[in-house]
C-alpha cells in the first residue's frame, strides 16, 4: 500500500514534489496547496518536452489524477489564487499529453476523462449564446446575422437549436456553472487543439460522437461562427474537418456529415461530397441542407490552391506559437505566484 503523501508539518516530514529533473507520480497526491503547486509547474514543462513522461503519466494514474484535479478545483480566484493556477498548470499537463503523444496515449487521455473535462464549460458557452439566439424576444435575424434564411428554415433551425440547447445543458453540470468565471480564449483554444488531435484517430473520433451526453462535434461546431476569433474559427474547423475524414478502420467508409444523422456508407464514394469543400460528404440531399443551416456554413471553406493552403499552413503554426507562449507566460506567472 502507497504511503498517502500528506504534509505533515509537526513531525517535520517533507513531501514529495517533481523537479525539474524527477518526476514522482506520489507528488500528485499531495494535499498541501504550494508543493502541489509547484509539481505542476515543474510537471507542465516535463510534459512539453519529455516522451518518457508523457508515457509514464499514461500508465501510472497519473492523466486520471490530473482530471480529478480539474474536476474537483475552482477556477475562481476570489478565495485562493492557488487554485485557479492549479487548475491552470493541470490543464496545461494534460493538453500537453493529448497533443504531444501517439495514438494510443490519446486514447488514454480520452478514456481517463481529458475530454469529459471540457465538455461541461463548452456546454456551458453554448448554451448561454443559444438561450440569447432563441429567446422569441429576439427576432429570428438576429440569430445569425449574416444569413438570409427562408421563414420555414429558420423555424426548423431554431427547432433543432431548442433540442441542442436542451441537450448541451444537461451536459453542463452544476459544478462548472456554480460561480465559476467565463472561460479564458487561451483555455478555449487549448481545448481545441486538444480535440483537434484527438479526432484525428477514428476510434476515439467514434467516442466523441456517441459516447458522452452530446455529440461533441456539435458543440465544436457553434466556435466555428463568426462572432470567435479568427484562431479558435481556425481550430474549430479543424475538428470538424477530422471529423469528415474517413474510417480506415471500416474499409475507408465516411460517416453522413450531418451531426444528427450520423449514417455510414455501405461501399466506398457512396455519399455525395459538398461541392465547396469537398470534405463533408451527406447521405441525403435534405441531411446537406439541414448541416448548412446548423453551422457547416462557417467551416466550408472552398478548396485551396497551393498558394492558399500554404498561407492557412502558416495562420495554424503562428496559432500554435501563440499557444505556446501563452503557456510560457502562465508558467513565469505561476512561479510568481509559487515562491
Ligand atoms: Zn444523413
Ligand atoms: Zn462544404
Amino acid at each position: 500500500m502507497r504511503e498517502q503523501n500528506f504534509c505533515f508539518p509537526e513531525q517535520q516530514r517533507a513531501c514529495l514534489t517533481i523537479t525539474p529533473s524527477l518526476y514522482d507520480r506520489r507528488a500528485l497526491d499531495c494535499t498541501a496547496p504550494l508543493p502541489l503547486l509547484t509539481s505542476l509547474m515543474h510537471l507542465s514543462l516535463m510534459t512539453s518536452t519529455s516522451q518518457r513522461v508523457r508515457e509514464a503519466l499514461s500508465v501510472d494514474g497519473g492523466l486520471e489524477r490530473l482530471t480529478h484535479i480539474l474536476e474537483t478545483t475552482s477556477r475562481s480566484d476570489n478565495r485562493d489564487r492557488r487554485s485557479a493556477w492549479r487548475w491552470i498548470l493541470a490543464y496545461h499537463c494534460l493538453v500537453n499529453v493529448g497533443v504531444r503523444s501517439s495514438e494510443h496515449i490519446r486514447a488514454r487521455v480520452e478514456r481517463s476523462g481529458g475530454v469529459r473535462v471540457i465538455i461541461p464549460w463548452a456546454a456551458n458557452l453554448v448554451t448561454t449564446r443559444l438561450r440569447r439566439a432563441t429567446n422569441p424576444a429576439h427576432s429570428p435575424a438576429s440569430m445569425d446575422e449574416d444569413d438570409a434564411q427562408d421563414a420555414a428554415t429558420v423555424a426548423s433551425t431554431v427547432r433543432r437549436q431548442q433540442e441542442f440547447a436542451a441537450a448541451a445543458a444537461a451536459a453542463a453540470t452544476a459544478v462548472f456553472t456554480a460561480n465559476e468565471p467565463p472561460f479564458r480564449e487561451e483555455d478555449i483554444l487549448l481545448a481545441l487543439q486538444l480535440l483537434a488531435y484527438l479526432s484525428k484517430h477514428p476510434r476515439i473520433r467514434d467516442r466523441l460522437h456517441v459516447d458522452y451526453p452530446v455529440n461533441v462535434f456539435t458543440l465544436v461546431e457553434r466556435f466555428c461562427a463568426r462572432h470567435h476569433s479568427n484562431t479558435i474559427q481556425l481550430w474549430a474547423g479543424v475538428v470538424m474537418r477530422n471529423g469528415c475524414r474517413k474510417d480506415d478502420t471500416r474499409g475507408g467508409l465516411r460517416r453522413c456529415a450531418y451531426l444528427h444523422c450520423g449514417h455510414w456508407e455501405t461501399t466506398p464514394h457512396e455519399f455525395a461530397k459538398c461541392r465547396r469543400c469537398r470534405k463533408a460528404k451527406y447521405c441525403s440531399k435534405q441531411c446537406q441542407s439541414r448541416a448548412w443551416s446548423d453551422g457547416h456554413r462557417y467551416w466550408c471553406v472552398a478548396r485551396q490552391s497551393t498558394a492558399a493552403g500554404a498561407t492557412g499552413m502558416m495562420a495554424m503554426a503562428t496559432a500554435a506559437t501563440t499557444v505556446t507562449a501563452t503557456i510560457a507566460t502562465t508558467m513565469t506567472a505561476a512561479t510568481n505566484t509559487a515562491t
